[in-house]
């Protein structure tokens, strides 16, 4: 018989990232996308972050609101292993889980009573947050762990841009208060396509970060030009 456990956010982060696409697989990865956790009451009072300004980096624990139900996987296909091979999903991260639930270290830059201010986060707008736990470097920290599954971040691609979306960046950065060319290269250097997909080099990638439409190709495959860099439609 299986048991049902009920669990309610805390809060709900409201990130740079407005869609999946493009989003960095695990935090750290990106330390330019930013976001803010919004604690919902009783945890927007100040005694519930008291303390944690001692604290540089938290825990999230998270529902992957965003993926679709149904059947629990017991096998992924790892993107980062180009998708053509078959993992237990214990042991991968993938965001498709026998429960949607996710974990991530991220900076934390600044705590107001009711708002942790986070760095480094590989989250979707609008997640819903189940709790939040400091990190503890001395027992957080494995000297001698391995995974020779993903043992390295992935190699990253060169990011060039066209003199135009440099210029559109920049301007679109300055109007957000947010250092958006350093976000897109950041992202954009991870290849958030599939790694078994090799790019036409005419055709155009999207991805959302605030209201801004980031669109780029690749001139060939481990290459990226940003192209465009607009206010979406
Ligand atoms: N660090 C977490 C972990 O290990 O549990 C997440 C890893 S998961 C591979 C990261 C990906 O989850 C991101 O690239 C993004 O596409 C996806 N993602 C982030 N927030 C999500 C959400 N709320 N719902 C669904 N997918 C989400």
């Amino acid at each position: 018989m299986s048991e049902v456990y009920t669990l309610s956010p805390v809060g709900y982060v409201r990130s740079c990232f407005a869609e999946k696409f493009g989003i960095p697989r695990q935090p750290q990865l990106a330390p330019d996308a930013r976001a803010q956790l919004i604690l919902t009451p009783p945890y927007d009072a100040p005694e519930a972050v008291a303390g944690l300004e001692q604290v540089s980096h938290v825990w999230l624990l998270f529902v992957f609101h965003q993926c679709p139900s149904g059947p629990a996987h017991i096998r992924v296909r790892p993107p980062r292993l180009g998708g053509n091979q078959k993992l237990g999903v214990f042991a991968s991260r993938a965001t498709h889980r026998p429960n949607p639930l996710g974990q991530s270290v991220v900076r934390l830059d600044k705590v107001e009573p009711g708002c942790l201010w986070l760095s480094g986060v590989d989250l979707l707008d609008g997640t819903p947050v189940l709790d939040i736990k400091p990190y503890v470097p001395y027992a957080d920290e494995v000297p001698g762990a391995f995974n020779h599954i993903a043992s390295a971040p992935p190699a990253l691609l060169p990011v060039q841009w066209t003199a135009e979306a440099r210029a559109q960046a920049q301007a679109q950065g300055e109007r957000l208060g947010q250092p958006l060319l350093a976000l897109i290269e950041q992202c954009l250097a991870q290849d958030p396509k599939p790694a078994y997909q090799t790019p036409d080099p005419a055709r155009r990638y999207g991805m959302r970060l605030w209201d801004v439409d980031v669109q780029w190709h690749y001139p060939s495959a481990a290459q990226i030009c940003v192209l465009a860099v607009n206010t979406a439609p």
